[in-house]
């Protein structure tokens, strides 16, 4: 058993079941044994593996998607080029790389970036150009013209899970059984936040509801509004929570959310309609598959470049990176895209209004 675990068993020992919610908020973010704080959970070495560590592709068309908004929207300078949850700071990379033949844009970016992990904001800082200025939350982002982009960052946010039960819903809560984690739901009660849901589930349905992600977009929208920019927002996800989405990875394989708290990355699906409800007074484009945001952007173009230098494992290794990102049965359709935009601008290239 983990500290962790000992931290949260004290704490249900004390005052009984405590919410799902604030069981992944602790495994995830504890200020000492927390998994993102204590680790770099990436890569082959890691525990899972993201799109801009799959293939350099991935970060270049985001970075020319971004270049072109800012292109679209008069250049604006200074501007904000702003990421949440960098992880190793790879994605970043590829940008800066991909974007430094557009005339003025690197000289005009102030690279921001919204990461709470001490070891992960090293590998960043190892990884990126002096310069840059972290911060813990959205909210500390500048007052400039904001272009950002959010790989894989709202599905670690912790969600509360429900339960219809008639015309209430029950909370799922983790309990102990001996020195187990046990998940079980709460007496039912009425949840204003929910009556809408009351329409499109049945008696057992399970919705989740992310507590922090509308305070989040909001930060986001408000500043492309009122200042420009963009936002592409990156997740696996739907319109509409429906289910149990809460899941845990461990050495690239599936574990219990429940067993081994901070030894784990636990996630959720991301709610795009809950975004898209927080996203006033920016404009929302609509939802597209990864796969198909990608293609749209030349993947495959940019894919047969690459190719022209490389021979036998390397370009096994290429061709099954495009095959990854983009492949309905791989990442291309379980992964959304959905892009943020100020009135009178165009859509991010490769979304749609
Ligand atoms: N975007 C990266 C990493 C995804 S992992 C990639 O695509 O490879 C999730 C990232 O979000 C990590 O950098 C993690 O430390 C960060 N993170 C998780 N919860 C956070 C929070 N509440 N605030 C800020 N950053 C957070």
């Amino acid at each position: 058993m983990t500290a962790l675990a000992d931290i949260l068993r004290a704490r249900i020992e004390d005052s009984g079941p405590i919410p799902l919610h604030d069981f992944m908020a602790t495994a995830l973010g504890h200020p000492e044994h927390g998994y993102y704080t204590t680790r770099d959970p990436l890569g082959a070495a890691g525990d899972f593996t993201t799109a801009p560590e799959i293939s350099q592709m991935f970060g270049e068309l985001v970075g020319l998607s971004l270049a072109e908004a800012w292109m679209d929207q008069g250049r604006p300078s200074p501007f904000a080029l702003a990421e949440l949850g960098p992880g190793r700071g790879t994605l970043m990379a590829d940008i800066l790389r991909a974007t430094a033949r557009v005339p003025g844009f690197a000289e005009a970016a102030r690279l921001h970036l919204v990461e709470t992990s001490p070891a992960l904001r090293s590998e960043q800082a190892r990884r990126l150009p002096g310069g840059t200025t972290w911060h813990d939350t959205a909210s500390d982002l500048p007052d400039l013209p904001l272009f950002l982009v959010a790989n894989e960052f709202f599905d670690a946010l912790p969600v509360r899970q429900f339960q219809r039960a008639g015309d209430g819903w029950r909370e799922a809560l983790v309990d102990q059984d001996g020195a187990t984690f046990i998940r079980r739901w709460s007496p039912p009660f009425a949840e204003d936040r929910l009556t809408h849901r009351l329409d499109d589930t049945r008696d057992g349905d399970i919705v989740e509801i992310c507590p922090t992600l509308p305070g989040i977009t909001a930060q986001i929208a408000r500043r492309i509004a009122a200042r420009g920019g963009a936002a592409l927002i990156i997740d696996y996800g739907d319109w509409r929570s429906l289910g149990d989405t809460v899941q845990a990875v461990q050495d690239h394989a599936p574990v219990d959310p429940l067993t081994a708290p901070g030894r784990a990355d636990i996630t959720a699906h991301v709610d795009f309609e809950a975004l898209a409800g927080a996203a006033a007074p920016a404009r929302f484009t609509r939802l597209a598959p990864q796969g198909v945001f990608l293609e749209r952007l030349g993947i495959t173009d940019r894919a047969q470049r690459l190719a022209a230098g490389l021979a036998g494992d390397a370009l096994e290794s290429l061709i099954a990176a495009h095959r990854r990102l983009t492949a309905p049965q791989e990442m291309g359709s379980l992964f959304k895209v959905m892009g943020l935009y100020p009135d009178g601008a165009p859509p991010p290239a490769g979304l749609e209004p």
